[in-house]
C-alpha cells in the first residue's frame, strides 16, 4: 500500500508507524509518498519499520522546482535483487563503476537506486537549504517552534476571524504538521477571491480546487509576527469580500 504521509489538501499527517504497524500484520508491504511530510514533521522511518518512501525536495526543504528527489528503502530490503529497480550506471558500486562489465552490482544501500548524476546547481539549493536546517539544530527544534506557531495560528484565527473561515486540518497537534487549510464560511463570498485578496498583500499561499486555501508558517523562516502579519491581513481580505 502507498499512502501520504502528510494529505496535500487537508494537511493530516497520517498515523505512520500505527499504519506500517497494521499493514505488516496484514503482510502487505508499507511507502508513503513524503512531499508535504520531509521537512515539515519529524518522521522515524526506520524505527516505524516502513518499507519505502519517496520525497521531492522543492517544498519544505526549499531545493527548488527540479531539484532532486529523495528515497528510502528500510535496510532490510536492501540486499533483496529481486526487487524491480531501474539499473542506472549510478546504481552500481563506485569502485567497479568505470569497469564497464555487464553485470548489475548495486551499491549496497538506497543508493543504489540512483540512476545517473544529478543537476549541481539544484543540489547546491538543496545543500544550503540543509545545512540551515541543521544550523536550526534540525526537525526536533523546528517542530518544536512548529508546534507553539500552530496553536498561536489557530488561537488568532478563532479570536480574530471567529466563523467566518473553518479549519478542516485536524485540530490534534499529533495528526498536523505546520499546513493550515481554510475554508472560507461566508455567504455569497467566493474563497479564490479571497486568496486573491491575500497574494495581492504579498501572502504567499495556495488555493487548491474546490475551495481550500493552504497557508503554512513554516519554523524555519516564518516568525510569530508573520502569523500575526497573515491573520491581520485576511481580516482586512475577509472585510472587503464581503462588502
Ligand atoms: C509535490 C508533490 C509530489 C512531488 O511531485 P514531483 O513529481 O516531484 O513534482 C508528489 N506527491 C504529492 C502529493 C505532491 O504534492
Amino acid at each position: 500500500m502507498m499512502l501520504p504521509g502528510v494529505q496535500y489538501y487537508t494537511g493530516q499527517v497520517l498515523p505512520m508507524a500505527e499504519i506500517t504497524a497494521v499493514a505488516h500484520d496484514a503482510g502487505a508491504r508499507v511507502g508513503f509518498d513524503l512531499a508535504h511530510a520531509v521537512g515539515n514533521v519529524g518522521l522515524s522511518l526506520h524505527d516505524w519499520g516502513v518499507d519505502f518512501a519517496v520525497w521531492c525536495s522543492y517544498k519544505y526543504l526549499n531545493g527548488g522546482p527540479g531539484a532532486v528527489g529523495g528515497a528510502f528503502v528500510h535496510e532490510r530490503h536492501i540486499g533483496d535483487r529481486s526487487l524491480p529497480k531501474l539499473a542506472g550506471w549510478w546504481g552500481q558500486r563506485p569502485d567497479i563503476r568505470f569497469e564497464m562489465e555487464t553485470v548489475f552490482d548495486p551499491i549496497a544501500t538506497v543508493e543504489s537506486w540512483q540512476l545517473s548524476n544529478p543537476s549541481i546547481l539544484t543540489m547546491a539549493a538543496l545543500r544550503a537549504s540543509l545545512d540551515t536546517f541543521d544550523r536550526a539544530g534540525g526537525m526536533e527544534p523546528l517542530r518544536k517552534k512548529s508546534s507553539r506557531q500552530i496553536e498561536y495560528h489557530d488561537l488568532l484565527l478563532a479570536e480574530v476571524i471567529g466563523d467566518r473561515v473553518e479549519t478542516i486540518t485536524p485540530a490534534a497537534l499529533a495528526e498536523r504538521g505546520c499546513q493550515h487549510s481554510l475554508r472560507i464560511r461566508m455567504p455569497g463570498v467566493d474563497g479564490r477571491a479571497v486568496h486573491e485578496g491575500l497574494e495581492r498583500a504579498g501572502v504567499a499561499c495556495d488555493w487548491r480546487h474546490p475551495d481550500v486555501i493552504r497557508v503554512a508558517p513554516v519554523p524555519l523562516y516564518n516568525s510569530f509576527t508573520d502569523i500575526h502579519r497573515f491573520v491581520g491581513i485576511l481580516d482586512q481580505v475577509l472585510d472587503e469580500a464581503a462588502r
